[in-house]
């Protein structure tokens, strides 16, 4: 079957990944001689990893009680006791929070020092959250992360007790998750502020693969599965059209009969997937 292959614009590194791979290249290029650590995988793919390895940049999980060189915070970002141990333990700090999320400790921080009772919108193990949430109950108590209403539900008698209600948004979240959550909110709240700081560039990569999806027999979302918004992603597309998932061009084996039963194919990609990974697929497509 003759087949029209389309690619995503907005398929692949966003600006705060791009950023802080370029700076972590660069900052050891610029040090040889010194160690550069990462506290966390700097994105969610094991290609990138081993490259940045392979240049010398050392992924760590934990933060040692005693470090030598730098220590890069990742665009996730970090809690403040994070922060200052990267700094305790004598390691020099590179903070590559993306300003997006950094926008969203910002406003998290507002609220809980202006008596909001707020409300995180994501999931309490991802690392941003785990972030956004750790500044704000330095202000505040009245801080709880929530992914459904179900969850929210928990904290009904207190959000009723409380006068003002502030919501932020997890960046890559999806706005069928945060809607229902408003609404709930709107039932039960006396004042509610909501700040939607679901980022532009998740944004666009959304509204353009739902109408990519619309002409599309088929959608390949390419990224890691451990990743957000590249999982967020081929959900929302899976309502729309026939979808597939994979983390590169080798798993392509797996959907043969349904790559060539497809006329129209259209590919993107997550927020941590590189350029050559996409071009692999689309070549193994072809
Ligand atoms: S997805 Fe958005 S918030 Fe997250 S790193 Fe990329 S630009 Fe920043």
């Amino acid at each position: 079957m003759p087949k029209n292959i389309k690619l995503a614009k907005f398929a692949g590194f966003c600006y705060g990944v791009k950023r802080a791979v370029e700076t972590a290249k660069k900052l050891k290029s610029e040090n040889p001689d010194k160690n550069v650590f990462v506290l966390g995988e700097l994105i969610h793919n094991t290609d990138v990893i081993n490259e940045l390895e392979q240049l010398g940049i050392k992924t760590i999980n934990e933060v040692p009680d005693k470090g030598d060189g730098i220590c890069v915070v990742r665009s996730h970002g970090e809690s403040p006791e994070i922060i200052d141990k990267i700094r305790r333990a004598g390691f020099e700090l590179v903070d590559l929070t993306c300003p997006d999320v950094k926008k969203v400790q910002q406003k998290a921080i507002e609220l809980a020092k202006d008596d909001y009772f707020v409300v995180i919108v994501g999931k309490s193990e991802h690392p941003e959250v785990v972030g956004i949430n750790a500044n704000a109950r330095l202000w505040s108590n009245n801080v709880v992360v929530a992914s459904s209403v179900e969850q929210l539900k928990d904290y009904e008698k207190a959000i009723k007790a409380h006068k003002k209600v502030g919501v932020v948004v997890q960046t890559t979240q999806m706005l069928r998750t945060l809607n229902p959550i408003v609404e709930y909110l709107t039932s039960i709240s006396k004042e509610l502020h909501v700040a939607n700081t679901i980022c532009q560039s998740t944004a666009m990569r959304q509204s353009e693969a739902k109408e990519l999806a619309k002409e599309s027999d088929l959608m390949i979302v390419v990224g890691s599965k451990k990743s957000a918004n590249t999982t967020h992603l081929a959900e929302i597309l899976k309502n729309i059209t026939k979808t597939i998932h994979i983390e590169n061009d080798t798993e392509l084996d797996n959907y043969k009969d349904v790559i060539g039963s497809s006329a129209n194919i259209s590919i993107t990609a997550g927020a941590s997937t590189p350029q050559n990974v996409i071009e692999k697929v689309i070549e193994k497509i072809k």
